[in-house]
């Protein structure tokens, strides 16, 4: 039988899909939790791995016809564990949010105590908000940042975890420009009889990458996204010790989830190995030089620099001081007009709502996908400190936005 779309091709869908190949190629990709993944990723995310049912774990399937599924998720698994220097892995859970959830539900009862770092502090959605299941079935104590430095207040969190005795610590950011350490959050754990989770959902591509302390060795869980810094496929993996392995395989499926997405694994495990890859160790490193070298010329444009600069992947722009009148909400629109993508972002304790906020976040993993180095970063930021003081003027903008065109031009991503 002819497929309809052969006969009634869909322009609708694949025009809008061409249109943003052009946006994604022409214009500045500055959000910290995006990537560019590799041409092999998506070939086993688009191959026909979609089109089978492999509820279960290799070797235990519900359906027949997994014998060669069962080798690729296999491979998914011992990579992933090779990778990090893991005991257990699961590579099933279909996004960072999916895999956090399917921790919880592993290893804690409905009300139990969890501590995680405070949402307009960098912390996560699934780390307690209210909005969101986390928050709704466990009890989530937050710590916070130091107001005098932005930094983690490691003294604070440890007298809050002695007071709550929570059941399980997470650490994990999702906008916090600096670096976790494992071993103070694993130090507090002890004391207080905690399990510790790691959420390194935006650290995993700099982890593999020698760029940020593994903390697999010493967290109970880690559970990570595949599509941002690690440059996967979209989706979710945890690791474990052995001991939780059964408790962590259970809540993914059947706990939470129904038939993996294998296309989607097995992208996951052509990423794993293009992590193991000595250049990655070249990339991590200059995603971080990146982002260094973006703060400081940031900085020289008359920005505030959230805890004075960065050590990973991202950095959180205060824009107070470069103008008290833009929000991080038109700071964000109006870089989208100049073809630079980036998102709105809260700074600690900000007087404006998370809808309009004072800062934006921008983060360095696409660009040097790309293959720009520090001298594009002098340059970027000049681009955006041009579009932000030039941003009623629409000839400005279309000025900005065409040399950002051209320094993109001289970056290509795929060929
Ligand atoms: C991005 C992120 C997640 C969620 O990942 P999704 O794939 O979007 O569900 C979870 N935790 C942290 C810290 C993140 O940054």
């Amino acid at each position: 039988m002819p497929w309809p779309s052969d006969l009634e091709p869909d322009d609708a869908v694949f025009d809008l899909i061409d249109r943003e190949v052009q946006r994604q190629s022409t214009g500045l990709q500055l959000i910290a939790s995006e990537n560019f993944t590799s041409p092999a990723v998506m070939r086993a995310t688009g191959s026909v791995l979609t089109n089978k049912y492999s509820e279960g774990y290799p070797g235990k399937r519900y359906y027949g016809g997994n014998a060669i599924v069962d080798d690729i998720e296999a491979i998914a698994i011992s990579r992933a564990k090779e990778l990090f220097g893991a005991e257990h892995a699961n590579v099933q859970p279909h996004s960072g949010a999916s895999a956090n959830m399917a921790v919880y539900l592993g290893l804690l009862d409905k009300g139990d105590t969890i501590m995680g770092l405070s949402l307009d502090h960098g912390g996560h959605l699934t780390h307690g908000s209210p909005v969101n299941a986390s928050g709704i079935f466990y009890n989530f104590v937050s710590y916070k940042v130091d107001p005098s430095d932005e930094r983690i207040d490691y003294e604070a969190m440890r007298e809050l975890a002695l007071e709550h005795k929570p059941k399980m610590i997470v650490a994990g950011t999702t906008s916090y420009p600096r670096r976790l350490d494992p071993e103070v959050f694993k130090k507090v754990a002890d004391e207080v009889g905690a399990m510790l989770m790691f959420d390194m959902a935006h650290l995993a591509g700099l982890v593999a990458g020698g760029a940020h302390p593994n903390p697999v060795p010493l967290a109970d869980v880690v559970t990570f996204t595949t599509h941002k810094t690690l440059r996967g496929p979209r989706g979710g993996c945890i690791l474990s010790k052995a001991a939780h392995a059964a408790k962590i395989d259970k809540a993914v499926f059947p706990g939470s989830q129904g038939g993996p997405l294998e296309h989607v694994i097995a992208g996951k495990a052509v990423a794993f190995r293009e992590a193991m890859h000595p250049s990655f160790t070249v990339y991590a490193h200059q995603i971080t030089a990146n982002a260094s070298a973006l703060a400081e010329a940031l900085a020289h444009q008359g920005f505030r620099l959230v805890s004075g600069g960065t050590d990973n992947h991202l950095m959180v722009v205060d824009l107070t001081p470069f103008d008290a009148e833009l929000t991080g909400k038109e700071a964000q629109s109006v870089l989208d007009v100049a073809g630079i993508t980036l998102n709105k972002n809260t700074i600690p304790n900000d007087p404006r709502s998370p809808f309009v906020t004072s800062g934006v976040r921008i983060g360095t993993p696409s660009v040097t996908t790309q293959g720009m180095r520090e001298p594009e970063m002098n340059e970027i930021a000049a681009l955006i400190a041009e579009a932000l003081r030039g941003r009623a003027d629409d000839a400005k903008l279309g000025d900005v936005k065409a040399r950002v065109g051209a320094l993109c031009a001289r970056f290509p991503v795929y060929s």
